[in-house]
């Protein structure tokens, strides 16, 4: 017999964007304790912007993670299970042990897939033979272990030409195994490929110009509009697929860093809920479902036309919160994302840039400075400050 569960708001997925939401709501409108439910199997939650220095051997795993019981906001329910089908006909969630969940108000926070099966040989020989990647919990630290154990050759970086979780993710880790490589020796000896599905460095000229300086001064090579698509850890040949031409080709590499291809969640991609791209298909001004007035979205699983990182959800809970509030109290909805992201863009050990922008690629800068240079203030802000900001400010809904 399955369980059914009658709530006023569901919340599904309990990542960067799901916890910031209840939080900030519970906080706004303590009237809804008690009718707030929390839908996610993970018992643990990790703040993944912390990844790229764990993989680069400046930050500890252990900061990175709570249990997911310690961020749960009072007022809320936590249902421990993965959530099978949307189905926003009936106002009803489906879970996989079988719960059956109604709601009012929907939230839908689930983040990206990362599909490490759509490069063929590359689940089998993760964290092995030099084939390491930042994106998983489980293979990070395999990172720092491929850029330690590296002797020279050549040392290979990947982006997809899919939708990624921080665009600026895939290339950080490469200048921090670039600085590391010049003080263990290895550098001249070593050739460093940054291969990427993309046409340019970075969306934004006012960052890109940077980066083209960054890439000059390390001297490394760039191959564009490229994607991975196998690896054989046995001979460490990695295959690429031109998007322009379709040409097959290949690479030799002593160690390669993996950004695998992610995409929309199956169970958004095959409901009513999703756009021809499979994310939730949402106003990207005020948040709301576009067909569905009772549903809202936030973070990565949605079509929102800007760069999926944790700093852009910031900006986008209050407005989820607004709006909701607005919808269920009958008012008009007044809040407006508008599009902002950031990306602190890792230049070496000590050095980062810290993009920050909007839909239309204007700078929105948080500082009084140029943001476009290399400074070690901004490095300290990303290793220090904001994981406490993290933790102890966005998730518990108070910035
Ligand atoms: C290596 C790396 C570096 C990054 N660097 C930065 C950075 O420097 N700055 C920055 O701002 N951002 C960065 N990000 C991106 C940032 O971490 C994400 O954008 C952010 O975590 C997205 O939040 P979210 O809530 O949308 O998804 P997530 O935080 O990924 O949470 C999704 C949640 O949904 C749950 N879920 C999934 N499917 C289901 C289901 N079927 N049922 C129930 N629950 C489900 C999951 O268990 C998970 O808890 C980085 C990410 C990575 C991996």
């Amino acid at each position: 017999m399955s369980n059914i569960i009658d709530t006023t708001i569901t919340i599904v997925g309990a990542g960067s964007a799901g916890i910031s939401i209840a939080s900030r709501l519970l906080r706004r409108a303590p009237y809804l304790r008690g009718k707030v439910i929390i839908v996610d199997p993970a018992e643990k939650h990790y703040y993944q912007p912390l990844w790229t220095l764990v993989g680069g051997g400046a930050a500890n795993i252990e900061d990175s993670v709570r249990d997911q019981e310690t961020l749960i906001p009072e007022g809320a329910k936590w249902v421990k299970d993965t959530v099978s089908e949307l189905v926003p006909e009936d106002n009803l969630v489906l879970t996989r042990n079988g719960t059956q969940i109604h709601y009012k108000y929907l939230v839908v926070t689930a983040g990206l897939q990362i599909n490490w099966g759509q490069v063929k040989g590359l689940e089998e020989s993760l964290g092995k033979n030099g084939v390491c990647s930042n994106y998983s919990a489980d293979y990070v630290q395999s990172t720092w272990e491929a850029i330690q154990n590296f002797k020279g050759g050549t040392a290979i970086f990947t982006q997809p030409s899919t939708q990624v979780k921080c665009g600026g993710a895939p290339q950080k880790i490469m200048y921090l195994a670039d600085d590391y490589f010049r003080i263990s020796g290895v550098r001249q000896k070593s050739t460093i490929v940054f291969a990427s599905g993309l046409p340019t460095i970075f969306a934004v000229k006012r960052y890109a110009d940077t980066l083209e300086k960054v890439i000059e001064r390390k001297n490394i090579e760039t191959n564009y509009r490229i994607d991975l698509i196998e690896i054989d850890a046995e001979k460490k040949i990695a295959t690429f697929k031109n998007l322009d031409t379709n040409e097959i080709m290949t690479k030799d590499y002593d160690m390669i860093h993996v950004s695998p291809p992610m995409g929309a969640p199956p169970f958004i991609a095959q409901s009513s809920l999703a756009d021809a791209d499979g994310y939730v298909d949402v106003d990207k001004f005020t948040l709301r479902h576009t067909r569905y007035r009772n549903i809202f979205a936030a973070g990565d699983c949605t079509n929102l036309p800007t760069s999926k990182t944790g700093a852009a959800i910031r900006k986008q809970a209050p407005v989820v919160v607004e709006n909701l509030l607005a919808i269920i109290n009958n008012k008009e909805m007044n809040a407006k994302y508008d599009g902002y992201t950031s990306c602190p863009l890792v230049t070496g050990y000590n050095k980062l840039v810290l993009a920050e922008f909007d839909y239309n690629k204007n700078p929105q800068e948080t500082f009084p400075i140029d943001q476009s240079k290399e400074r070690m203030s901004m490095y300290l802000l990303k290793k220090n400050l904001l994981p406490l900001m993290y933790f102890n400010g966005m998730l518990k809904g108070v910035m």
